[in-house]
């Protein structure tokens, strides 16, 4: 099982000292599961030399769309997070894609990380008003087709199912409702589909709901992630 654990925009240094005991108890559970840190892009390289040695891995939570260098103020590409320490990048996620980035701007910073070998966990979901007016699959359809437009080899890919509206709100779909949209995510690939993970206000509480559906491969965890209580309880629960 995956778990994702995204920061936000959340975390100094002194937050990696909540790291340690985590690391210990991954150590006592090794190989039964991958965690994978994605903190701001300023912890990247202090949190991948913290987890040397450990089973967890460090992953960032977006890039520029383009790998080379060039006059992008601000912007960070895919080979400089490389450099640093990531071996992940969430993409397409729903407060990016909120701030403005379209489908096709998500296919090609997905394009730029796969060409340096980094892991992307390409993030997909509707909105409250898609779930309303009964769009989802459709909205999932155009997102996977775009978002992966002319990349042949999906091996790269982790797909995150992440309902907009369960973002940091507490709620959760209805299992059926979760089961079905993660069936047709699967079904879109075929034969060699990619590790399917949901993300929306997972807890420690949902979880037990959560890990009866046996079609997930994980989850993808923001506002519980940044407690290192909170992650264990989760992690431990699901193996319960
Ligand atoms: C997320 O940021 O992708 C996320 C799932 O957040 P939360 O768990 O807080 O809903």
């Amino acid at each position: 099982m995956f778990f994702i654990a995204n920061w936000k925009m959340f975390g100094d240094l002194r937050t990696l000292n909540s790291l340690d005991n985590v690391i210990k108890f991954s150590k006592t559970n090794k190989n039964k599961f991958k965690l994978i840190y994605c903190p701001p892009n300023t912890l990247i390289r202090p949190m991948s030399k913290r987890l040397k040695n450990s089973n967890l891995e460090v992953g960032a939570q977006n890039c520029h769309e383009n790998d080379d260098y060039g006059a992008f103020t601000g912007q960070v590409n895919s080979r400089m997070l490389k450099n640093v320490g990531a071996k992940y990048v969430i993409l397409g996620h729903s407060e990016n894609r909120k701030a403005g980035e379209n489908d096709n701007l998500i296919n090609l910073k997905i394009k730029s990380a796969i060409k340096v070998d980094l892991k992307v966990i390409f993030c997909v979901g509707e909105t409250l008003k898609e779930k309303k007016n009964k769009k989802t699959t459709q909205v999932l359809k155009k997102q996977i087709e775009k978002g992966l437009q002319s990349i042949k080899n999906k091996s790269k890919i982790i797909i995150a199912y992440e309902p907009v509206w369960s973002i940091g709100t507490g709620l959760i779909p209805k299992s059926e409702d979760l089961i079905k949209s993660v069936l047709f995510i699967r079904s879109r690939f075929g034969r060699k589909s990619p590790k399917i993970l949901y993300g929306g206000s997972v807890n420690s509480d949902n979880i037990n709901q959560l890990k009866n559906i046996k079609s997930i491969d994980g989850f993808l965890i923001g506002g519980a992630s940044q407690d290192p209580k909170k992650i264990i309880d989760i992690i431990k629960k699901t193996y319960i």
